[in-house]
């Protein structure tokens, strides 16, 4: 009993020691330090799926919480929070974070690739931010060795370079060299979403055991509700093309692409948040959260059916 409380109030103090921890930005080159942003906007895209008090409910972040000492098992679950604490990250200084104007001063433009490119480079900067964050975690819990060496992998030859081709290509104005799915559904979905995702359509951790340490081919995913429609766009490199036909044959099935986007925000998302009346309305949404948890082990997610809880039609 006393031994499971200790390890509870040891999982507690690293919590609050990561909250402490000041980065840099992730601009290449820069040594600003990082603020506390948000991967989706606050005025944007959360206040457009929040309730009366400001809040959305989004996946909670917090080991310590969602950590059971007594049976070693994680289960990530959804809280309501402020959406002024709602997924923010310390990726990008002030500066740096301003260069986001080019789509969120006058809203993000459907099929304008520029937008599009931005976005998707911030994007991949949170979930840097997201992994640098969880590295040092296991760092400091001293969990499996091969998560943490998958971190490590998943940081330097996946996010990080995703960063730096994204930047060259907006340096450029190279716009050929992404490619992009744009969906628009004409009214609010109520569910937000920024997260990157495995091009190669199985595990990443597979990917990175066959690979030998190659470049891990990923796309990044972003749906951004407002008041009158949601945008979905799909964003991934040219070089990554030959990973890509699943993901454009399901483009041409509405059906298929509509099962798709409810996989990548319910099941592979980690920055995932969602209208408090559509949450608590759902039973069905709040079952499959449950289930899904946002385990760790990713091979549970391909094992399991994914239905349809937000229809993109
Ligand atoms: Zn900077």
């Amino acid at each position: 009993m006393e031994e499971f409380k200790k390890e509870k109030q040891r999982l507690y103090k690293i919590e609050s020691e990561i909250e402490e921890l000041k980065f840099n930005c992730l601009f290449e080159g820069c040594t600003g330090e990082a603020q506390k942003s948000h991967s989706q906007q606050k005025k944007g895209s959360l206040l457009a799926i929040s309730n009366k008090n400001k809040e959305v409910y989004a996946l909670d972040s917090n080991i310590a919480r969602s950590y059971d000492v007594r049976t070693g098992n994680l289960s990530v679950q959804f809280r309501k929070k402020r959406i002024a604490s709602a997924s923010t990250f310390p990726g990008f200084c002030v500066k740096h974070e301003a260069i986001f104007s080019v789509f969120e001063k006058n809203g993000l433009e459907p099929f304008n690739d520029e937008h599009a490119c931005y976005l998707s480079y911030r994007t991949v900067g949170y979930e840097l931010a997201r992994q640098r964050e969880s590295k040092i975690r296991h760092e400091k819990l001293r969990f499996g060795k091969l998560r943490h060496d998958y971190l490590a992998y998943s940081i330097e030859k996946e996010l990080t370079l995703l960063m730096k081709s994204l930047m060259s290509v907006i340096e450029k104005q190279s716009y050929d060299e992404i490619e992009t799915i744009w969906h628009v559904v004409p009214r609010n979905l109520r569910v937000s979403c920024s997260s990157c995702i495995s091009l190669y359509d199985g595990i990443a951790e597979e990917f990175y055991m066959q690979s030998n340490n190659g470049e891990l081919p990923t796309f990044t995913f972003d749906v951004i509700p407002s008041k009158l429609e949601t945008i979905i766009v799909i964003t991934w490199l040219k070089k990554f093309d030959s990973y890509s036909k699943w993901l454009k044959d399901a483009k041409d099935n509405l059906s298929d692409f509509e099962r798709l986007i409810n996989r990548f925000i319910f099941f592979d998302s980690e920055d995932i948040c969602i209208d408090p009346a559509l949450f608590k309305g759902s039973k069905k949404i709040q079952d499959v959260v449950e289930q899904v948890s946002h385990v760790i082990d990713r091979r549970r997610i391909h094992e399991m059916e994914v239905p349809i809880l937000i229809k993109v039609q």
